[in-house]
């Protein structure tokens, strides 16, 4: 930055005009502004073509905001002290609307002007059958701060910033101010002109400025452009620079033999063919394997697309160069699970195979601990009872992680320091499906392998929704099905909140359950979180033989427990589950190559959200189209703490919907690296700055790096 420039946009925000230490206070409290350059920084959400008048008569519910010409009459105060309110109305030629104000009435009584001709904005509301316009923006038509372009800017505000003028008027008169300061200071650019040129950007001082002021609609979309491409290339940039570290810095085991284990399992052990895509991921962790480089892949596949193999493939890699492998699942019946049925897959294999959870204890442990550290034990499986420092390897050469979204990066790291001087190649498996996009920006940093591709004869789960009128055709449903030889599960939820009621909740669903299925012809299995852990395993376990023919449980099933005979799952109070948890939950079925069905159970009337969600449902099993509709009814804020941090920075971007810019950047980040990667460059020295700056600043952000 010139040191013009930067002494202004540098300047506390209390400094400029307009503003003093009231505003100041809530400019930081309620928007996080505290300079001149954070404030140039909070862009409006939308312009008003001030160009552009609605005719009162005219105006109808369906238009959402208006911009409206008329004299104002008619102020009248109701109620008393808190239940205070003013209207008044605005007058044009074709007709007049109701203003309705419930704050700051005495002000607003004591300024305002009968008779006189205001412009007025504001969103249209409906009252009853009646519209009326609450909270309007008035202005004076010869205001010159408001007039200084034919779009006007709107920024988004609040009750508190309301009452203190800084609503969208007395913002835009701060900016405008400022602007005007500005002028004779021109930001600098530091982006290199090729890039400019090859991208058609606008220079960034004309983005900045434009954003606020624009005077027309093209130079506003081109400086919407220009602030979505630093966003995102500088996220991006630094993506590409945290990587760059990583390959020099941080050494690789080499794995470069691929021996007997492998080799025999691969062979003689697989009971099916791998799919392409699960051949093409291995040849990818094989590349990194022995690159000489540590390995830090992010393996992504749906429910069922068979990522297990490919990590038990990785692992028997890392036994055949010498060095031990641990997986980490995130609950101990997933863990479990994975153990027994890696035993199973290994019989043929002299492999020694340990498992530990924080429910292994004594003796037991003692012998697991021993024959880590010695190098006995080859493979250890567990929960995250793995990461406590007592847990020491002889020689660990990989870390798997599965279900990656519930290990914190904190316990990642964790899993780097349990080999020493060389980390572990580290493996993280997830199934959660993040949008392409999402994915590009929340792991930029790690290398992705996808598995797209579901083993052969996978037929859809097909999938229905149902209320309690239809209970006895479900009951029938599942009858005709248990006839045919299958299984069914039944899940309800549980939220800790209100444990109490769900566990009754299950209780009388088994008690009901019993009654239409009978012993001794049906056998139901129940699992719930009270339980004791050797009841649910002994539950489990007769489920999983076919001992049972209903497995009715709480969320407990939720990730992992493979049953392929099972080719029903009803979701009870399935408005109650998030869209992700029941995608999880309905992955549990449709494992064989039987059609499969999921029942989504809820009451008759329920929210629209809930409506849509279970609509998604019915109408999609695509893992990335359902989370894409989870993103959009929940909103970026209810993404995961990780990704939160990255997309903390993105204030005009948006994630699902500038997809393509975000491509673009990915791509011109990753050329400038090839041809320079230290940023040495001269034409890339002011981009070097701006980057260490704009990071230095971003909050959280030293938490993903
Ligand atoms: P996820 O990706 O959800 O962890 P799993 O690894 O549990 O999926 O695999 C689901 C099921 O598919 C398992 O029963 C597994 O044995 C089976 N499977 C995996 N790969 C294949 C394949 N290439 N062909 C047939 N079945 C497969
Ligand atoms: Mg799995």
């Amino acid at each position: 930055m010139s040191s013009q420039s930067k002494s202004i946009l540098d300047t506390p925000i209390e400094y400029l005009k307009g503003v003093g230490p009231i505003k100041a206070d809530l400019l930081k409290k309620e928007l996080g502004i505290y300079t001149a350059m954070d404030l140039l920084q909070s862009y409006p959400f939308r312009h008003i073509d001030k160009t552009k008048f609605h005719k009162i008569s005219e105006i109808n519910l369906s238009d959402e905001y208006v911009q409206i010409k008329g004299v104002l009459n008619r102020l009248q105060v109701h109620g008393l002290a808190r239940k205070k309110r003013l209207t008044a109305h605005l007058k044009d030629t074709t007709g007049q609307i109701e203003l309705v104000w419930f704050k700051g009435v005495s002000w607003l009584e004591k300024n305002l002007q009968p008779g006189v001709e205001y412009i007025c904005y504001g969103k249209i509301n409906n009252y009853n059958g009646r519209i009326n316009i609450p909270h309007p923006e008035l202005t004076l038509p010869n205001d010159n701060t408001q007039t200084s372009s034919h779009l006007a800017p709107v920024y988004h505000s609040s009750e508190k910033l309301n009452l203190k003028g800084l609503d969208s008027k007395g913002r835009r008169k701060i900016i405008f101010h400022l602007l005007q300061a500005l002028s004779e200071d021109r930001l600098e650019e530091h982006l290199p002109d090729y890039i400019l040129q090859k991208l058609k950007l606008i220079g960034r001082h004309e983005a900045l400025i434009n954003i606020h002021f624009p005077h027309n609609q093209e130079i506003l979309d081109q400086s919407i452009r220009r602030i979505k491409f630093d966003e995102v290339f500088y996220f991006q940039l630094r993506m590409s620079q945290l990587r760059a570290h990583r390959l020099e810095h941080i050494k690789g085991l080499l794995f470069e033999k691929v021996g007997n284990y492998f080799n025999t399992f691969y062979k003689e052990c697989i009971p099916f063919e791998l799919t392409g895509a699960q051949k093409r991921v291995i040849k990818e962790i094989r590349i990194d394997l022995g690159s000489g480089v540590q390995m830090n892949r992010l393996l992504q596949g749906d429910v069922g697309s068979g990522k297990t193999m490919v990590g038990l493939l990785t692992m028997l890699l890392a036994l055949d160069n010498g060095y031990q492998a641990c997986m980490l699942a995130p609950t101990e019946i997933l863990a479990q699970q994975h153990y027994n049925s890696l035993l199973h897959d290994l019989e043929k294999l002299e492999i020694r195979v340990g498992f530990l959870s924080g429910s292994v204890k004594g003796k037991k442990r003692k012998l697991i601990l021993e024959s880590l550290a010695n190098g006995e034990l080859q493979i250890l499986i567990g929960t995250h009872a793995i990461l406590e420092d007592k847990v020491v390897f002889k020689n660990l050469g990989l870390a798997i992680t599965d279900e990656q979204h519930r290990f914190g990066v904190e316990q990642r790291s964790k899993l780097w320091k349990k080999n020493k001087p060389i980390p572990p190649h580290i493996l993280v498996m997830t199934a959660t499906p993040i949008p392409r996009t999402l994915a590009m920006t929340a792991y930029g940093d790690l290398d992705v392998s996808k598995i797209d591709e579901m083993p052969p004869g996978r037929k859809a789960v097909t999938t229905y929704h149902k209320t309690e009128e239809n209970r006895l055709y479900v009951f029938g449903f599942m009858k005709k099905l248990i006839a045919e030889g299958r299984q069914v599960y039944i899940v309800y939820p549980l939220i800790e909140e209100s444990a109490k009621l769900d566990l009754n909740n299950l209780m009388q669903g088994y008690e009901s359950l019993e009654r239409d299925f009978p012993k001794p012809k049906y056998q139901i299995s129940i699992v719930h979180g009270r339980m004791k852990p050797e009841d649910k395993d002994y539950e489990m376990e007769r489920f999983l033989k076919n001992q049972t023919q209903i497995m009715i449980a709480t969320t407990v099933i939720e990730v992992g427990v493979n049953v392929p005979n099972a080719s029903l799952m009803v979701i009870e109070n399935a408005e109650r589950f998030g869209l992700s948890q029941l995608h999880q939950l309905r992955g549990r079925v449709g494992r064989g190559a039987d059609q499969a069905h999921c029942i989504l159970m809820t009451k008759k009337n329920i929210s629209k959200h809930s409506f849509k969600r279970i609509q998604t449902m019915v109408r999609t099993t695509d893992g990335f189209e359902i989370s894409e509709a989870d993103l959009k009814l929940r909103g970026p804020g209810s993404i995961d703490g990780t990704m939160q941090s990255g997309l903390a920075m993105f204030k005009m971007t948006d994630i699902l919907r500038d997809g393509e810019m975000i491509r673009v950047c990915k791509e011109m980040a990753i050329r400038i690296f090839e041809k320079d990667p230290k940023l040495q460059m001269d034409i890339h020295k002011k981009m070097r700055h701006h980057l260490d700056h704009y990071f230095h600043l971003v909050k959280g952000w030293s938490r993903i790096s």
